[in-house]
This record gives C-alpha cells, structure tokens and sequence, in this order.
C-alpha cells in the first residue's frame, strides 16, 4: 500500500497498515508523527504533567517472567518488604511535596497476608491524607474479589500490562504454566475495567521477537478495550533473566528510543484523552528519555518516593534512572526537566484520566 504522512496524521482511528507504516517512519517524517501528537496532547489536555508518587513496596514475587528481575528464580537479589511505617512516610512525603498522587507498586503476590495487607495500607494512606491522596496499584493478577476489596478501600487506579498483546510472543517471554497465563491476564484486566477501577495497561517495547506488526497490535488492543491509561516503555535486558541470551537480537539503545516515541505519538492520536506515563526506563536508556516521551505525547510520571535503602533491590532491569536521589532532589530536577520543555507540573491533584472522565458520563 502506498502512505503519505500527511494525509494519515489529522485521523484518531487509524488501520492496522497506517499504524504500522507511522511506526517505521524515520527522520524528518518522525519528527512530523511526534509534532502532531504534541499539537494533540495539549489541544486535549493542554501542558500539564500529572505525577504519581512511585512507592516500591515489595519485590518479593511468585511469578517469573522472563524478562523481570524480580523474578521468583532469581536468587541474586535481596528481597525486602516496606514496613507499615514505611510506606506511611512515603505517603505523608508526597503530601508534603504536592504530589496529588501515589502509586503502590510491587511483585505478584495473592496470599491471604498480602491481599489483607495492601487493603490496610490503601484505607490508611487515603485516612492519613484524609482522602487527599489519589491511590493508582500495580500489584499483578489477583481475583476479581480481591480487587474490588482494594477499590472499595479507596485504590481508583490500578496498571495492569498486558505486556504483549500477541500471544505468542506473550508466552515467549513468560513461562506456559497457570502461573503465567494470558487468558487470566486478559481477565483481570477486564474484571478491573468491570469493577470501575481507571484501568492502564501497557507493553514492553523493544522485545526479543517482537515485530512492528505486534506492536501495532498492541495500540489496536488498547483501542479496543478503551483503557483509560497506558504505561509503555522500553524493554531492558536483564543479566540474571532467562531473555538476558537473546539481548543481541534486540533494537540498540536508540533504535529502541524511537520506537517507544513513536509508539506514544501513535497511541496520543488514536486515544486524545488518555493518560499516558513516560515510564523511568526512557531514562534509563536515554538521559533525555522522559522529556521525551512527555513532547511526544505523554503526560504523566512517576517519581520515585521509595526508601533509599530499597530502590536497588527494586531492581526491575539494570542501571534504573535515579536510584540515588533522593525524593526532594527528585522533585526540584522534574520541575526544571519539564520547564525545559515547555510542561507544567500539576501539583496537589489527582490528575485523573480525562478518557475516564467522559466515558463516566
Ligand atoms: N508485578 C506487577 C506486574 O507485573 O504487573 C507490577 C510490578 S512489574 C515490575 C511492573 C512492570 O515492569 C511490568 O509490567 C513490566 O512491563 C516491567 N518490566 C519488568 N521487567 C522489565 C524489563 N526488563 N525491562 C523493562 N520493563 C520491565
Ligand atoms: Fe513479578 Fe511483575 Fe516482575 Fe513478573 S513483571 S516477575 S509479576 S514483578
């Protein structure tokens, strides 16, 4: 078929052709495909960035994808859990530095302790903020009564990603066992859009035998399920992870920047109102990766509010972006970064998702 930037780029609902021909563009029509989807984000949601106070809260984990240091195989990793107080600091931080929101991350875990648990810290960060505090999990798969006790607590957010939407490549780069099954992934992601949650998926991008035809997928798939948020970001190769053996045959650093650019500005004209997050592996494999990401389409970050202590433990993929600073330094660095780039910084609010906003209605 025979494109032409120029006739595609005013269109929100795009072929699967279209897409992936935006996703192989390269210099100056790039430049073109991010313009746009700039001139889109803040026609919709003009320069804001919304911010979500990252709270690392355990990497103990039950499952092991390939791709995840934090996997259960993994034994070169110190595992930890936050205690009460703890994330309670990291709560009563965020306020303190107006963040209108956190986020409470971990490895997968559905034991009776664990559930009770994030239920307890969820109805007490929303109790110490006296409601303030806007609350987004990112705990894995669990059941659908297990999630809506975690909504009824006060979490209105929750990121699940689909990590591949395609799956084949889904079950090669996870186990085929009922650990690691795509059918309960795609469940609990719609049980989350069922129970009302502001429900975010996501991909990694940059995948061992992942093809540009998948990722076109992906962005048709978060289309269709009419996500209110999406979380995309690089893929890292991980040295102590069953992938690290194929990391030859993956996009270099750059290559891999483009396309999760590109993936963004995409995804920015398909769904105008999402949110979507400049994930901390832009950084990590880009110095400049967050801002980024945030002029090609994106209008949310995480800054890390963990413990110093913890963060390396958190160790996802290797060489995370800010592991050393410290919560404050965070907050002044992200509010130049983003002045750099012509963004504001929305403090003190939730930033909900203007998508689930008007689908509410
Ligand atoms: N355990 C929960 C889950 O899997 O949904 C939440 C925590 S998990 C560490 C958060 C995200 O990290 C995953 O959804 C995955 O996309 C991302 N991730 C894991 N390993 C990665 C890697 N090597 N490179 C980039 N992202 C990675
Ligand atoms: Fe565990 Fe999530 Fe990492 Fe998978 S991606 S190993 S579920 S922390």
């Amino acid at each position: 078929m025979n494109l032409e930037i120029d006739g595609i780029l005013d269109k929100h609902d795009f072929t699967k052709e279209e897409i992936i021909y935006l996703l192989s563009l390269k210099g100056a029509d790039a430049v073109k495909l991010m313009d746009k989807a700039l001139e889109v984000k803040l026609k919709y949601l003009d320069n804001y960035v919304r911010l979500r106070g990252l709270i690392e809260y355990s990497n103990k984990c039950i499952k092991n994808c390939l791709y995840c240091g934090l996997r259960k195989d993994n034994i070169n990793i110190n595992r930890y859990e936050l205690s009460d107080e703890d994330v309670f600091e990291c709560a009563r931080l965020a306020m303190k530095l107006n963040y209108g929101s956190v986020a409470l991350q971990c490895g997968e875990r559905q034991d009776g302790y664990f559930t009770d648990k994030v239920e307890y810290l969820v109805r007490k960060i929303k109790e110490i903020s006296q409601g303030t505090l806007g609350i987004t999990l990112s705990c894995g798969e669990q059941t659908e009564d297990t999630y809506r006790r975690w909504f009824a607590a006060g979490a209105h957010r929750y990121l699940l990603r689909i990590e591949s939407s395609n799956e084949d490549l889904y079950y090669k780069i996870h186990p085929k066992d009922d650990r690691h099954s795509y059918v309960n992934r795609l469940n609990c992601i719609d049980n989350l859009l069922k129970i009302g949650y502001q429900t975010g998926t996501g991909v990694m991008i940059g995948l061992p035998f992942q093809t540009t035809e998948d990722l076109a997928d992906d962005l048709l798939f978060f289309k269709q399920k009419n996500v209110a948020m999406v979380g995309m970001g690089p893929f890292i190769p991980h040295p102590d992870t069953p992938l690290w053996q194929y990391k030859d045959m993956i996009p270099d650093k750059k290559e891999r920047m483009l396309l999760t650019l590109k993936m963004i500005a995409v995804l920015r004209l398909m769904m105008p109102e999402i949110n979507m997050v400049s994930a901390t592996a832009n950084q990590t494999i880009d110095d400049l990766g967050r801002e980024k990401a945030v002029v090609a389409g994106a209008n949310v970050i995480m800054p890390n509010l963990s413990p110093e202590d913890n963060r390396e433990d958190y160790g996802i993929y290797p060489d995370k972006a800010c592991v050393h600073d410290k919560p404050e330094e965070c907050y002044n660095c992200l509010d130049i970064r983003m002045h750099t780039v012509n963004h504001k910084i929305l403090y003190k609010e939730w930033g909900d998702s203007l998508a689930f906003k008007h689908k509410e209605k």
